[in-house]
């Protein structure tokens, strides 16, 4: 299996390879040369298996030759043991037709650990043994950085510098940052907003000053081995409602595209995804994109549902460039046109081509609201905002009501406990795994909104 830029580099890589990368060097993104099927039959042959073994089974194709299936098997073995349901994932029953599928059971309580506990294991995996040394560079407005800290403490060749914006994410998700205790871990608290500081580490990739001394790697969404780990709760949950036999439809709250692109790539590779509805809270550049052809940035609302307060979504690109015929030119162009004017149209086989999957609706607070309190009055069960926009836009979905909807619930309520509390009257507790969280010990540094500072500060910790 070989992975080729979005925008038409010739260079192809092997999966070791775009893990270690990140972003193509033309600031395209890694996409399979084409996309692998499983069979009926092998789709059929995962009903049962541990959640471990289905990643093994669906992640092997995108492997291929990095790793042998002995070493894949032992890779998500341990980074799914760290789960604290033995399901991993487990799947809960709303109404006739409504699911949940949990995917906040790891480390840091959001969905975010899934795919994020497998990369850390795998850059280990890829670096040891090798002279390289790579240094993590992030920001992050909460969920991100407190995955990928917890993903990469201790390991080997590998350190990490995260990023956040002083008093603006919350105390549950600084402490889930700050009290990791390790060498190779830098928490920094920025004086600006997670915009100036995510500047700033776009500004470093770009800086020969830090890429002259150190091999930067970033671990957000472009990340081709973190999507991949994520189409495989598709699998593993449309295998329990019935697939291959009987079709599936998902309903997943969206920031950058990439939770809901890997529900793409799992209808691409065979399992049958009736549709695939992307919720977005009032930040709806994708709602308008998939409605209307319509892809232009505005203004960033905050809302309840910080994680998904996005204007332009990395991962879209992978879909557009799929859908529109695989043609790097092509994309490079429209690409290029979105950012200089912040704006474009979709072409129409971009449209026509995502309205046979996709279908897309935009929450505001209210319905969120709604939502998260049907959830609790009627099934009696407490979830987070960013699942509530998920669930709200599967109720509203028109589609077939006898075939399962599956809504992806992406954070712990306890994350997010006063927005909880406000529209459930409910306070969700923290689980006991992150129970002393305010007792320990807390280690960042805080630096100013000053580049030349947070610069130095990398180079001078960030190395090996
Ligand atoms: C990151 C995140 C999302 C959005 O996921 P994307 O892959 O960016 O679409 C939704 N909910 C929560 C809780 C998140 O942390």
């Amino acid at each position: 299996m070989l992975y080729r830029s979005t925008r038409g580099a010739p260079d192809r890589l092997d999966f070791r390879g775009v893990t270690l990368a990140g972003l193509a060097p033309d600031g395209g993104l890694y996409l399979p040369e084409a996309w692998p099927e499983l069979s009926q039959q092998d789709i059929a042959d995962l009903a049962g298996l541990d959640y471990a073994e289905t990643a093994a089974r669906v992640l092997a194709p995108f492997v291929g030759d990095s790793l042998t299936a002995e070493e894949l098997r032992s890779l998500t073995r341990a980074a799914y043991a760290r789960f604290d349901h033995a399901a991993v994932v487990p799947l809960k029953q709303l109404d006739q037709r409504q699911w949940l599928l949990e995917l906040f059971h790891g480390p840091t309580l959001a969905f975010k650990d899934v795919a994020l506990q497998l990369l850390g294991l795998l850059f280990e995996r890829f670096l040891t043994g090798t002279d390289r040394h790579i240094t993590i560079v992030g920001a992050t407005s909460g969920d991100t950085g407190s995955a990928a800290i917890d993903a990469v403490a201790g390991r080997e060749n590998l350190s990490i510098v995260m990023l956040h914006p002083a008093g603006r994410v919350s105390d549950v998700q600084r402490r889930q940052m700050t009290t990791v205790i390790a060498d190779n871990v830098h928490n920094v608290a920025i004086d600006g907003s997670f915009d100036d500081a995510q500047a700033m580490v776009k500004r470093m990739f770009g800086d020969p000053d830090v890429t002259g001394h150190l091999t930067l790697s970033a671990v957000n969404s472009i990340n081709w081995a973190r999507l991949a780990a994520q189409v495989v709760y598709y699998f593993y949950a449309a295998v329990r409602l019935g697939a291959p036999h009987r079709p599936v439809a998902f309903s997943v709250p969206t920031g950058n595209f990439g939770d809901v692109f890997a529900g793409y790539v799992a209808a691409r590779m065979g399992l049958p995804v009736a549709r695939l509805v992307v919720a977005t809270n009032v930040n709806d550049i994708l709602h308008r994109a998939l409605a209307q052809g319509d892809y232009s940035a505005g203004i960033v609302t905050p809302t309840a549902t910080p994680s998904m307060d996005i204007q332009v979504s990395s991962n879209f690109e992978r879909l557009l460039f799929d859908l529109g015929g695989r043609d790097g030119a092509a994309m490079a162009a429209q690409m290029a046109g979105f950012e200089s004017t912040r704006a474009m149209r979709l072409t129409n086989a971009q449209r026509e081509g995502a309205s046979a999957l996709f279908t897309s609706a935009a929450i505001d607070g209210p319905a969120m609201a709604g939502a998260l309190r049907w959830a609790w009055e009627s099934a009696g069960e407490l979830i987070d905002p960013h699942t509530a926009i998920g669930l709200a836009a599967a109720r509203a979905d028109d589609g077939d009501p006898a075939i399962p909807m599956v809504t992806l619930a992406t954070a712990h309520p306890a994350k997010f406990g006063d927005a909880v509390e406000r529209a459930s009257g409910r306070r969700p507790v923290l689980p006991g795994r992150v129970g002393n969280l305010f007792d320990r010990e807390e280690r960042y540094v805080s630096l100013p909104g000053d580049y030349a500072a947070v610069r130095d500060f990398v180079l001078r910790h960030g190395g090996a």
